[in-house]
């Protein structure tokens, strides 16, 4: 990859990349030129799209909710790559219900990977940043539904909105550093996230699979289902130094789908 788009001699840390997006990106970090350091819950399925990287890499076991985890990771991460330049915090969870039959546990589940996890992900990496006087870039995976309340993820958006607003605040305490924060919002993204969502969505709406994943694309007039790659390649972007005067953003990128 050419120029400012190049990633070569970068060094990456990302949450979730085993499967979906977060594998996606980690793909493309690679074709970019970075080496990247996988930290995920499952590890084995890590090791695998680590074993189809041209520079290498490796995996580590995180959860995100648990600060001496991330920690832990983040470290082994510093010492096996020699240093961390762009960080992407994209783990995440999701579950479907009526706002009125939340439980609890959809609550803290949510809350807990999507912000909490953000939040950890991000201030171990920044505090790592600033003590050893780096420029980076950290690219969050935040939503649509960072930007719109989405019917039946009440729980999810709040956490959501959590990630764009976190992104925003830390942009503008980290900008004098030369730390850029950014956010991806996807849309509707061929993942098993989605794949889960699709199923639990018919069943609460009475009607068929096929008939939501109809109704998403018909949402979207660029007129088909998103995919995994469609977010990553964005993501490159916004840890590249093409994007060296942004910070603070939430990128959409939904194909279009209608935000208001
Ligand atoms: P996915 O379920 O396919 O992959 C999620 C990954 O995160 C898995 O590898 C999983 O093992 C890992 N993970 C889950 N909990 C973890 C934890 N506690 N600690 C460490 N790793 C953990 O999901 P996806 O669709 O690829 O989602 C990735 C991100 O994109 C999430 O933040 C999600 O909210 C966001 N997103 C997805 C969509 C979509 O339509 N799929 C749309 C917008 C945003």
């Amino acid at each position: 990859m050419a120029g400012i788009f190049d990633l070569s001699g970068r060094k990456a840390f990302v949450t979730g990349g085993a499967k979906g997006i977060g594998a996606a990106i980690v793909r493309a970090l690679d074709r970019a030129g970075a080496t990247v350091a996988i930290a995920d819950l499952d590890v084995m399925a890590a090791q695998n799209v680590i074993a189809g990287l041209a520079n290498g890499g490796f995996a580590v076991e995180i959860d995100v909710t648990r600060r001496a985890s991330v920690q832990h990771a983040f470290d082994q991460a510093v010492e096996g790559l020699g240093g961390i330049d762009i960080v992407c915090a994209n783990a995440g969870v999701s579950t479907m219900r009526p706002a009125i039959d939340l439980t609890d546990e959809d609550w803290d589940f949510n809350f807990d990977v999507n912000a909490r996890g953000v939040f950890l992900t991000n201030q171990i990496a920044v505090r790592y940043f600033l003590a050893e006087k780096k420029q980076a870039a950290i690219v969050n995976t935040a939503s649509l539904a960072a930007k719109v309340g989405a019917p039946l993820l009440a729980h999810y958006s709040a956490s959501k909105f959590a990630v764009f607003g976190w992104t925003q605040a830390l942009a503008r305490e980290m900008a004098p550093k030369g730390i850029r924060v950014n956010c991806v919002c996807p849309g509707f993204v061929k993942t098993s996230m989605q794949e889960r969502e699709i199923i639990w969505e018919a069943e609460l709406r009475g009607m068929t699979p096929e008939a939501v994943r109809a109704e998403y694309v018909s949402l979207t007039p660029l007129g088909r289902i998103e995919e995994p790659e469609d977010v990553a390649d964005v993501v490159v972007f916004l840890a590249s130094d093409a994007a060296r005067f942004m910070t603070g953003q939430g990128i959409n990128i939904t194909g279009g789908v209608r935000m208001d």
